[in-house]
């Protein structure tokens, strides 16, 4: 299943502003809105949808990555792991009310539904190692993770039994504070979400054993993730809803997934193009000469023509990385360079001296070799 690009599914353009974004998703919002398309399945899908690619475009960071990776910048690297909530096919309704709720604003749309606002787990952020092959090929990666999760015993509510809760008394359920204070202009009412209960209206009656009335523990969880090919030092994966678990209820957050690369012995990485130097003496140089090349996995023999200038670069093609966002592939570049010897025995600098002297060792560079900056930028532009 291939995810729709987010700008297409919100109709604007990659260079649109916040407030255009906004404005397109409340249009799409409004027109898939479930109180307005109910029972209709299509109709939801297309709401969520246009949910996810506003929870993206409008969070500066992940919008950017998004923009550099595309889809595999934002989510849906994990499997596995126990079911439920992971990846973005995972937000449902109240995950986006509670979210972007405030986009429908006052009244009308979604208006039934305040009140709802739910608490967010934090996110978790773990590193993960990648070798050379690992990141040519993606990978995946077992990783244990140590995470708040919802309490069993008391399905989250943190209340003994899950049901034991009592109306809250500082509020009398209605989960709002409010005050009358009497001044000059006369008595003025103000109101605030209710302290003892945090706006909720209940309080709880006795409180879970399990988890001390927090509705989550600590756990650890197994999970697999499927890091994609072509992936990059630095660069983070977020997986939806796989972060911990929000206290007494909520969403979770998600878990971001920060790539390592280990150090290759022989080739360097420049994007998705390798790059590799190749040392040979005066005499390969002069001769020609066959070398081994070292690739990601084997190697390449390549050819060395007599009379190779030091500094050319060779290029295979399709020998480097994939590209985490399309199906290209990089080069693997090799630099000859031709290596000087610092020590030498009297018998062989004699036999320099002789060839230092003759005619066919004095410079003579033809005008590819003297355009070898150009060429060298142009390689690596
Ligand atoms: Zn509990
Ligand atoms: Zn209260």
């Amino acid at each position: 299943m291939s995810k729709r690009d987010y700008y297409e599914i919100l109709g604007v353009a990659k260079n649109a502003s916040e407030d255009e974004i906004k404005k397109a998703y409340r249009k799409q919002a409004i027109k898939y809105h479930p109180d307005k398309n109910s029972g209709d399945k299509a109709a939801e899908e297309k709401f969520k949808e246009a949910a996810e690619a506003y929870e993206v475009l409008s969070n500066a960071d992940k919008k950017a990555r998004y923009d550099r990776f595309g889809h595999a910048g934002v989510g849906g690297a994990a499997s596995g792991g126990g079911g439920g909530g992971g990846g973005f096919g995972g937000m449902n309704m109240d995950d986006i009310f509670s979210q972007f709720g405030d986009i429908f604003g006052g009244g009308g749309f979604g208006s039934s539904r305040q009140g709802r606002r739910q608490n967010r787990g934090s996110d978790l952020r773990v590193r993960v190692k990648l070798n050379l092959k690992e990141v040519a090929e993606g990978a995946e990666k077992k990783i244990k993770l140590n995470r708040y999760v919802a309490c069993k015993p008391c399905n989250g509510t943190g209340a003994q039994n899950g049901t034991a809760r009592e109306n809250c008394g500082t509020c009398r359920g209605t989960g709002v504070h409010t005050r009358m204070q009497q001044t000059i202009l006369g008595t003025m009412q103000t109101q605030s979400v209710c302290p003892s209960c945090g706006g909720a209206g209940s309080v709880i009656k006795e409180k879970c054993k399990s988890c001390f009335g927090d509705g989550i523990v600590r756990e650890d969880d197994h999970m697999v993730l499927n890091i994609p090919a072509g992936v990059a030092e630095g660069m983070q994966l977020s997986v939806g809803g796989k972060g911990n678990a929000a206290a007494r209820g909520g969403i979770n957050g998600d878990l971001l997934v920060v790539i390592e690369e280990e150090e290759h012995a022989e080739l360097v990485r420049d994007g998705s193009n390798l790059l590799y130097n190749l040392f040979i003496n005066f005499g390969d140089a002069a001769l020609g000469c066959n070398a081994e090349i070292p690739l990601v996995e084997g190697i390449a023999k390549v050819k060395l023509d007599a009379g190779v200038q030091s500094g050319k670069v060779l290029r295979l093609r399709g020998k480097g990385l994939p590209e985490v966002n399309s199906h290209g592939k990089g080069d693997l570049l090799i630099k000859v360079n031709v290596w000087t010897p610092s020590s030498l025995t009297s018998e062989e600098k004699k036999m320099m001296e002789k060839l230092r002297e003759s005619k066919n060792f004095v410079p003579n560079p033809g005008k590819k070799e003297k355009g070898f900056f150009e060429r060298m930028r142009e390689y690596f532009d």
